[in-house]
């Protein structure tokens, strides 16, 4: 159908007119205005007709009272569509002056020379409305008293009581006739499903009024961006809305933007499904259960977001309907693996640590990896079934490397967030342990970083539990998230492993590296490891450990495999070697000592020598045997290296290579002795000048930081000073 037009005269006449009137016309279920009068505008206070119009367009009911909106718009419904007669009564606010002014409207249907239907809304202005009304109050509160009595009798079928936003049933009428009109025009119609996320804990946290008044803001946010007639509320904090396809990314995301300063910033991320008309389904409920679906995939992020329903989709939905179906098979059938990825640590290329990941190695499919099966799990709520089998496969094969006589190393195992909530997950992780007859100090629990961003006290608490039972926790994936380094103020962590993010921008961003050199300083100075995640290059190997990170875990050394893999290269003798649990402290000790930080060697407050002493040079040397005249640089910054070239004239390996590389002692037996020194005082000690090459004179502060119990290896810091002469 065509929208109505009246002649030029008699439209010219009709804005013309003092009386407040406006003409609708009913165009495929949407009403639309066909003239307003001046009268009309003067009243509602509209700047100009183009004004009254464009925000008509929109929303025909906008500045209704909020507890009227949903009144007035389901008698204009009955008005237009069943013919009935129009009578309301109903607050406004103006839009200019802002006070609320008692609007009664009254409309009859008339047709126009063309036969076409048109509605004639006559509306006059009662005063204004207080609440607590004077003179006026006995003729006005009746007739509020009226309508507020009529409300109570509407059926809320059609129109949403909270937000005055047509219901399901109603939008599901409503939204078929808009996607008509849409294809009508040439244009795609898009169905979307919105979910305010995190709706249950607002009204814990703020309390249901506040709820409220964020599902209303809402509610006018979308009535602004899509029209009244294309949205819904479903109930709860669920939404839908027909719209066109065309920008809609773009106009999604200033939704979101909207949204975030919604309600003076007390407000939820929205989570936002689509489904394109002409995918399959035309059908209005069928296109919203699809969005809905696509909507859900987005659960467990905490930023606003959109998701397509597309085929591919389809394929992921059949794919999570079989792991949720064949889980407890593949626990019970043990087709769920454990491999072992090795964690080095850099100070010594051994083995310290291994993380065990989940592979589900499946008859029928093949091997499905962790992304493919952790988040349908995590989604269900169903991982912790996994977490704690992982945990008894992995005690279990504790056994078996015992048995084969490898050396005992620590394993970590993978938590979700949702474990904490499925069950006591310490208290289970606890007794396999204790039951399998292993120490604690085998099992590390790893938390990533967004798990405990999400809920900060009560995983501190678990994880202050964990500490007390003798678990090492260590925090996975950080740098991921938003909530990194507060995370990192209230829970201590044992180890920080940072994000495999590092390692994969670490050729394109300069700006990675020295993030992570940053970061790596922060853990060096709250005194805690780190480990890196992805490493496969020697480059980076060589940078991680030059900025002071004390571990790697990555393909460059291996990817994860399962034991039987790790059995047989130990056979073959071509395993890593495994790092001796007695050298551990040894190694920890330099690793953790700070090549970076001049504070350690002296106080110092004057921020002037700050640069001067970011470049003192420093080195943790070792000793392997103290008769031997043999030297290795464990460890040494960017300084230390060129005073090594500059000074002394001695050109050093590169960062991986440099363990393998002995240095002989100078031949007169001082810095030898000088060592032992040391080693008896446990203090610094001045190591005589040495004539330096180009004119310098060099000394260095030594001090032994560790020994180790089972080689007898001694580590000293070494700090350079060059003096020129
Ligand atoms: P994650 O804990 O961050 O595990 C590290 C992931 O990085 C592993 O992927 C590992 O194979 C991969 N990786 C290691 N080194 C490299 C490298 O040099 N290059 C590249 N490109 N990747 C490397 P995977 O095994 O696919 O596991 C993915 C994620 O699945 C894990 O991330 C973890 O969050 C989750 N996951 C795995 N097993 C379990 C489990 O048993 N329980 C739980 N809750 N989550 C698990
Ligand atoms: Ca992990
Ligand atoms: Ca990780």
């Amino acid at each position: 159908m065509e929208k109505y037009r009246f002649s030029d005269e008699a439209l010219a006449a009709l804005e013309m007119l003092q009386v407040p009137l406006a003409v609708y016309q009913s165009l495929d279920k949407l009403t639309v205005a066909v003239a307003v009068s001046q009268g009309f505008r003067d009243l509602l206070e509209y700047d100009s007709l183009e004004d009254a119009y464009r925000v008509m367009e929109g929303d025909l009911f906008s500045n209704t009272h909020p507890d009227d909106a949903a009144r007035v718009a389901e008698a204009a419904r009955r008005f237009i569509e069943e013919g009935e007669n129009y009578e309301v009564i109903y607050r406004f606010r103006r839009r200019k002056s802002g006070d609320t002014r008692i609007i009664h409207a009254i409309g009859r249907h008339a047709a126009a020379e063309d036969g076409t239907m048109l509605a004639y809304v006559w509306y006059t202005d009662e005063g204004e409305y207080t609440p607590e009304a004077g003179e006026l109050a006995p003729n006005l509160n009746k007739a509020i008293n009226r309508a507020l009595h009529e409300e109570s009798l509407l059926q809320r079928n059609y129109y949403d009581y909270l937000t005055g936003l047509p219901s399901m049933t109603h939008f599901f009428e409503l939204a078929a006739a808009g996607r008509d009109r849409l294809l009508s025009l040439g244009g795609i119609p898009a169905l979307l499903f919105v979910d305010l996320s995190g709706m249950k804990g607002f009204n814990s946290k703020y309390g249901f009024s506040e709820g409220d008044a964020l599902l209303r803001a809402f509610s006018q946010l979308l009535i602004r961006h899509f029209g009244r007639d294309c949205c819904s509320r479903f109930g709860q904090d669920h939404f839908a809305v027909v719209t066109r396809a065309d920008d809609l990314e773009e106009r999604l995301n200033e939704l979101f933007r909207e949204t975030a300063a919604l309600n003076g910033g007390r407000t939820l991320p929205l989570r936002v499904g689509i489904q394109i008309y002409g995918k399959g389904v035309e059908e209005i409920s069928a296109a919203c259960d699809r969005a809905k679906i696509a909507c859900d995939l987005g659960r467990n992020t905490y930023v606003s977001g959109f998701n397509y329903y597309d085929e591919r989709l389809q394929e992921k939905i059949t794919g999570r309907q079989y792991i949720l179906e064949n889980l407890d098979r593949a626990l019970a059938e043990r087709w769920i693996k454990v491999y072992y990825q090795p964690i080095v640590r850099n100070a010594n290329g051994q083995v310290s640590d291994e993380e065990a990941l989940a592979r589900w190695i499946d008859p029928d499919r093949g091997l499905l990896p962790p992304s493919e099966f952790i988040p349908v799990l995590e989604d269900s709520g169903l991982i912790y079934k996994l977490d704690l089998y992982m945990i008894d496969r992995v005690l279990e094969e504790l056994q078996r490397k015992r048995e084969a006589g490898l050396v005992m190393l620590p394993v970590s195992v993978n938590l979700s967030r949702v474990d904490f909530d499925a069950c006591d997950i310490v208290e289970e992780v606890r007794r396999r342990v204790d039951d399998a007859g292993v120490s604690r100090k085998l099992i590390t629990i790893e938390i990533t970083e967004s798990v405990v961003g999400s809920n900060l006290e009560f995983i501190s608490s678990q994880i202050d539990h964990f500490h007390a039972l003798g678990f090492r926790v260590w925090m996975d994936d950080f740098g991921s998230g938003y909530s990194s380094l507060d995370v990192l103020q209230s829970i201590r962590f044992d180890v920080i492993k940072f994000d495999i993010r590092f390692m994969q921008q670490f050729d394109s961003s300069k700006r990675s590296r020295i993030v992570l050199t940053e970061l790596a300083k922060m853990a060096i100075g709250m005194d805690i490891e780190t480990v890196v995640e992805g490493v496969e290059t020697r480059d980076q190997l060589d940078f991680i450990t030059e900025v002071g990170c004390t571990k790697a875990q990555g393909y460059y050394y291996r990817k994860p495999n399962p034991l039987e893999e790790i059995l047989e290269r130990t056979r073959k003798g071509e395993a890593i070697r495994r790092e001796s649990p007695d050298e551990e402290d040894y190694y920890a000790a330099i690793g953790a000592f700070n090549l970076y930080d001049p504070s350690v060697i002296m106080e110092v407050e004057d921020d002037r020598y700050q640069s001067f002493l970011d470049a003192i040079p420093m080195a943790i040397i070792e000793k392997e045997n103290p008769e031997d005249r043999c030297l290795r640089i464990l460890r040494c910054n960017a300084s230390f290296r060129s005073f090594m070239g500059r000074v002394l004239g001695v050109r050093l390996p590169e960062e991986s290579e440099l363990k393998k590389h002995t240095l002989q002692e100078p031949p007169n037996g001082a810095l030898k002795e000088t060592l032992a020194r040391c080693s008896a005082s446990g203090n610094w000690v001045l190591i005589g000048e040495k004539k330096g090459k180009a004119g310098y004179s060099a000394h260095a502060f030594v001090r032994q930081i560790s020994a180790n119990p089972v080689s007898g290896a001694k580590a000293y810091a070494v700090v350079a000073l060059t003096i020129p002469m």
